[in-house]
């Protein structure tokens, strides 16, 4: 039986939805998992949901527990603890989790996106532990980010964070589905490296037999198998993702004047690849910064990022509620 001050956290992803014990130095004690399965609908989602704290809150007392901290990949309504995402959670349109659990189990919930919760995990008791002035970039399918400034989460109208995924680094690069041209995320992110190698791998190339000779079966991980083993247009995709991905970060370390840039996400994992390049293009873009006092590290929770933080984000609410 856990009794210390805990606070439970949640993280909604397309795949899993984890939901964990926190304890008040950021400690997961307990933690479980489901297969977010969204198809089945928002009414079967949120019963889960809650059987999911339910399951929790027998592995602890419930009076010691402070409210319900989700995170959720966006977008979201976070002023109305409304999911509106029925894009990567499909049918989940304007769903009510936050009132449905304050009903529920009469503890207090709050909804933040995942990068934002990510974000408040990583500078809490990850690697940017200490920090007054933090960026957190998630790098896969998008590019996300989260910003702590002064020590406190940016949150922006509507509690949003910004969505540096489509800041413009080509005037003239590939449409995006925002609207734009030459977003960000059109080059640097996972879908985004998969599509030049497609378009580029040579029909002997390794990396197209590594996909069964299936171009559209070439994904990022699979650009990153086939550099490492020699392929020479992997590389070539590899350096120039490095190259990408250090002026979309040069950009925001221009703008914002972090401390410390974390970076996490599944293309994130390829940092030792990507980091010489990336962080020569940084240097090489950042002039006007002190860069030797500046640091970009790898994030350092992985899994427990999201659950960790979206506890964070509660306690911080009710830090607030009690100012
Ligand atoms: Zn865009």
């Amino acid at each position: 039986m856990i009794t210390t001050g805990i606070t439970i956290g949640i993280d909604i992803g397309g795949t899993n939805i984890v939901a964990a014990l926190v304890s008040s130095d950021g400690q997961v004690l307990a933690r479980h998992t489901i297969a977010t399965e969204a198809q089945r609908g928002p009414q079967s989602g949120m019963q889960r949901i809650g059987d999911l704290v339910e399951t929790l809150l027998r592995e602890t007392e419930k009076s010691r527990v402070s409210g319900i901290g989700i995170g959720c990949t966006g977008p979201l309504d976070s002023e109305r603890g409304r999911i509106q995402n029925p894009y990567t959670l499909p049918t989940w349109d304007d769903v009510p989790l936050v009132e449905a659990l304050e009903a529920r189990f009469g503890l207090r919930a709050y909804l933040i996106h995942d990068c934002a919760a990510a974000a408040l995990g990583e500078h809490w008791v990850g690697a940017g532990r200490g920090a007054r002035h933090m960026i957190y970039i998630t790098i896969g399918t998008g590019i996300g980010a989260g910003f702590i400034l002064d020590g406190r989460l940016h949150r922006g109208l509507g509690l949003l964070s910004g969505e540096v995924g489509h800041t413009v680094i080509d005037l003239n690069g590939p449409a995006c589905y925002c609207g734009a041209r030459g977003c960000w995320e059109m080059f640097a992110a996972a879908p985004a490296i998969a599509r030049r190698a497609a378009e580029r791998a040579p029909a002997d190339s390794l990396l197209l037999r590594l996909a069964n000779r299936q171009r559209d079966a070439i994904s990022a991980r699979l650009v990153r198998q086939a550099a490492d083993a020699g392929d020479p247009l992997a590389n070539t995709i590899m350096d120039e993702t490095a190259f990408y991905l250090g002026v979309g970060i040069a950009n925001l370390m221009n703008i914002f004047a972090p401390e410390v840039v974390v970076i996490g996400g599944g293309v994130a994992l390829s940092w030792d690849r990507f980091a010489p390049i990336a962080t020569q293009t940084i240097h090489a873009r950042s002039g006007m910064m002190p860069f030797a006092r500046m640091k970009i590290v790898q994030a350092s929770l992985g899994l427990n990022a999201g659950v960790t933080g979206a506890a964070r984000g509660l306690l911080m609410l009710r830090a607030a509620d009690e100012a």
